[in-house]
């Protein structure tokens, strides 16, 4: 099997979306995209690269679902609706059962998101996914980093620490086995699934961002709940405190030893939940939007004005936490 061959056979499907924006798609020189009259173009992209991101021995089909799904991810946070993405492989060889596998959770991510593969590159060599989505916004509407305000609630979907604390079984660690028993991860397939099939808040994202001037900054958590809240407070000049008991902590959290289930909480990474301010006018509207699109959110804090971060326990004493988010030159 060729590369061309290769590309037909496992990318380009005769059934594609249908989506009105893709003007031209696989096949030629580029393609050709066509965002709705007035809005921007919203462009991001995430690479996974074997044995940083993934296990080499994961499930291809697992791997698809996620390659898009934390591109899928970045869009949900800035409000913007999904027009197509592009896909740029390397492989080690052309495996038929790996790629067909690949392209089916892949594609699933695709269809279940109406966005449709519309290019890309494939070239040999090791394994690396290279994910590049466009979506569209409109002007103003876009939730930055930058805008979080004092005064401002802050929110977060779905809970944290689940996929970190999946890696640390996976890895066998001592303290997240002898907490939650050697057996947890099959006892428990859904904790797998949060690290391995991650759910983007596309819905809810851009429910979010269509509620205007009341919403303001949001960031998806992809490498820790206190990182990735650091990159808002230093971006828009302004400190926070969560609220310890207003945090979702998932049952087999619940067992670990204080200071590692804190550390799963704020340190996880790989939640791909999202993490937003919005004033407090905004709550009805806030708790509308979760409810219409069916998504936990949490009040879990507020912005204030003294810089940093605070976390504090149920008497308002601060708990000591270190807000390291992932680095991978650090
Ligand atoms: P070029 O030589 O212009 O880079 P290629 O020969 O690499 O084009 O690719 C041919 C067509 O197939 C292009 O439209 C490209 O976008 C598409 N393509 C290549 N690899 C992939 C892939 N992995 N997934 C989707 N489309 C792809
Ligand atoms: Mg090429």
């Amino acid at each position: 099997m060729g590369e061309f061959e290769l590309i037909r056979r496992h990318f380009q499907r005769a059934n594609q979306i249908d989506r009105p924006a893709v003007a031209l798609g696989i096949g030629d020189d580029c393609a050709l995209l066509q965002p709705h009259a007035g809005f921007q173009l919203a462009v991001s992209t995430d690479m996974l690269v074997e044995g940083r991101h993934f296990f080499a021995d994961v499930e291809p089909e697992a791997l698809g679902h996620k390659a898009l799904a934390v591109n899928l991810s970045d869009l949900a946070a800035m409000g913007a609706r999904p027009l197509g993405f592009t896909l740029a492989l390397a492989l080690p060889e052309a495996h038929e059962d790996w790629l067909a596998a690949f392209a089916r959770g892949l594609f699933a991510m695709a269809d279940a998101h109406v966005c449709p593969l519309v290019g890309g590159d494939t070239t040999r060599g090791p394994l690396n996914i290279c994910i590049t989505v466009m979506g569209e916004v409109r002007p103003g509407l876009a939730m930055q980093r930058n805008q979080a305000q004092v005064g401002d609630d802050l929110y977060l979907t779905g809970r944290t620490g689940e996929a970190r604390l999946a890696l640390e079984l996976m890895r066998g660690t001592d303290w997240a086995t002898e907490a939650c028993g050697s057996q947890a991860l099959a006892q428990h397939p859904e904790l797998r699934l949060r690290l391995e099939r991650p759910t983007p808040r596309l819905t809810f994202g851009t429910l979010l961002a269509v509620l205007g001037s009341a919403v303001h900054a949001a960031i998806d958590v992809s490498d820790g709940l206190a990182g990735d809240l650091g990159h808002i407070l230093q971006a828009s000049g302004v400190g926070a405190e969560i609220a310890l008991p207003a945090l979702p902590v998932a049952p087999l959290l619940q067992r670990l030893p204080l200071a590692h289930q804190l550390d799963c909480l704020l340190n996880g990474g790989d939640d791909y939940e999202l993490l937003f301010t919005a004033a407090p006018i905004a709550r009805a509207a806030v708790e509308a939007a979760a409810k219409a699109s069916h998504t936990p959110v949490q009040r879990i804090g507020r912005i204030s004005a003294a810089p940093g971060l605070r976390v504090l326990d149920a008497s308002g004493q601060p708990v000591p936490v270190s807000a390291r988010g992932f680095d991978h030159f650090a």
